[in-house]
C-alpha cells in the first residue's frame, strides 16, 4: 500500500504539476533598492578604515595582505532605503502574477543574516514574497548558486537576471555559455544616470571587441571599386 501511494505521489509530481521552465533572478543592492551600506577596508595594522563607495570600486578591489573587508553594514536594510521603482515594478509584476512554471529568486552577495531583512523590506513595500527565494552568497560568486538551481530544474529553458554588477553578469554569462548553452539567457544591467533608471541588456567588453571585429570584417567584405 505504501509503495502504491509513493508511486501515485510521484505520478502526481511528475505529470500533473507544471514543471518550472523559467528562472528569474534579481540582485538586491542597487538593483531593487538604492544601497547605502558600504564595504569597509580595514588596515589590520593601523586600524585605518576606508570605504569602497561603488560597485565599480568593489569589483576593482583586489585582496591585499594586511587588509580585511568589513561587510557589517550589509547585515541590515534600514527602513529609509529607497526602492528603485522601475525594477521594483518589474519584480512586483512577476510575483503578483505568479506562474507555476516560473521561479523568482533574489540572489545577493550579502550574508545569510540579511535574507530576513530583505524579506521584511519588500513586505513593507506591500509585495507578497511568499513564493520568492532569497539567497545570500556572503560575498561568493552568484554563478554556482544559479548553476545549482538550473541543475535541480532541468526543464528550465529561459533565464533572466537583473544585476547592476558587470562582474556578476560577466561571470554568469560565462557559466551559462559553458554549462547551459541551450537555455535562453537575458542579462539586464540596471543603470542610474541623472536620476533616470535604464535597464539595458548587458554588454561587456567582449561584446564591444566583437562588434569592432564585425565592423572591420564588414568593411573588408565590401566590394572594392576598380578604377
Ligand atoms: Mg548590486
Amino acid at each position: 500500500m505504501k509503495l502504491l501511494l509513493e508511486n501515485w505521489r510521484r505520478y502526481l509530481t511528475e505529470f500533473l504539476e507544471a514543471p518550472i521552465t523559467k528562472l528569474r533572478v534579481f540582485d538586491f543592492d542597487d538593483t531593487l533598492a538604492h544601497n547605502v551600506a558600504k564595504v569597509k577596508v580595514v588596515n589590520a595594522k593601523t586600524g585605518e578604515i576606508r570605504t569602497l563607495d561603488s560597485q565599480e570600486e568593489f569589483d576593482a578591489y583586489e585582496e591585499t595582505e594586511g587588509e580585511d573587508l568589513d561587510y557589517s553594514e550589509f547585515k541590515e536594510v534600514p527602513e529609509e532605503t529607497k526602492p528603485i521603482e522601475e525594477i521594483i515594478k518589474i519584480f512586483r509584476n512577476m510575483v503578483e502574477h505568479p506562474s507555476k512554471d516560473r521561479k523568482v529568486m533574489i540572489i545577493t552577495a550579502r550574508m545569510a543574516a540579511a535574507e530576513a531583512e530583505i524579506e521584511d523590506y519588500l513586505e513593507n513595500l506591500d509585495i507578497d514574497i511568499s513564493d520568492v527565494e532569497v539567497v545570500g552568497t556572503a560575498g561568493e560568486s552568484k554563478s554556482p548558486y544559479i548553476k545549482k538551481e538550473l541543475e535541480s530544474f532541468p526543464s528550465i529553458n529561459s533565464f533572466i537576471m537583473f544585476d547592476d554588477s558587470e562582474k556578476n553578469l560577466a561571470d554568469v554569462r560565462e557559466m551559462m555559455e559553458e554549462d547551459f548553452p541551450n537555455i535562453k539567457v537575458e542579462l539586464r544591467q540596471p543603470k542610474i544616470e541623472d536620476g533616470t533608471v535604464r535597464v539595458p541588456i548587458f554588454r561587456d567588453q567582449r561584446d564591444t571587441s566583437k562588434s569592432i571585429a564585425d565592423s572591420i570584417n564588414y568593411l573588408y567584405k565590401q566590394p572594392r571599386r576598380v578604377k
